[in-house]
């Protein structure tokens, strides 16, 4: 997703959530702080989630052409795509990436949760 599409995503849903709470506020007249931080903690989670899931494809979806392994130098090879949902203090991160194994010492990775080689594009 190029940056105006994932701009346009992130700032539709942002205004999705300032309507919801500002209409959320206008209905809780007597509301504390606490209780407007709870309800909108989830939903400051769920859009950091996204934003961070965007972030993670930002130069590419994890396949390489050519990826060396770094524990022993042997090539790697490209076991397709994998699906990760991740637990961040910021939110669920639903991540899809190209994943690569080691037919060698059986090392994977799943940039950027693991680093790839720098040379690797
Ligand atoms: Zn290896």
């Amino acid at each position: 997703m190029g940056k105006e599409k994932a701009r346009a995503k992130f700032l539709g849903k942002a205004e999705a959530v300032f309507e919801r709470m500002w209409s959320w506020g206008a209905e809780h007249t007597e509301a504390t702080l606490d209780e407007m931080a709870a309800e909108l903690v989830p939903q400051r989670q769920e859009l950091m989630g996204e934003l961070l899931g965007e972030l993670v494809q930002q130069h590419g979806d994890g396949r390489y052409e050519e990826v060396v392994c770094l524990d022993c130098g042997e090539k790697m090879k490209s076991s397709g795509r994998r699906r990760r949902k991740v637990l961040h203090a910021e939110g669920e991160v639903k991540i899809e990436r190209g994943y690569h194994r080691c037919p060698e010492c059986g090392r994977g990775i799943f940039p950027p949760g693991s680093k790839a080689p720098a040379d690797a594009a």
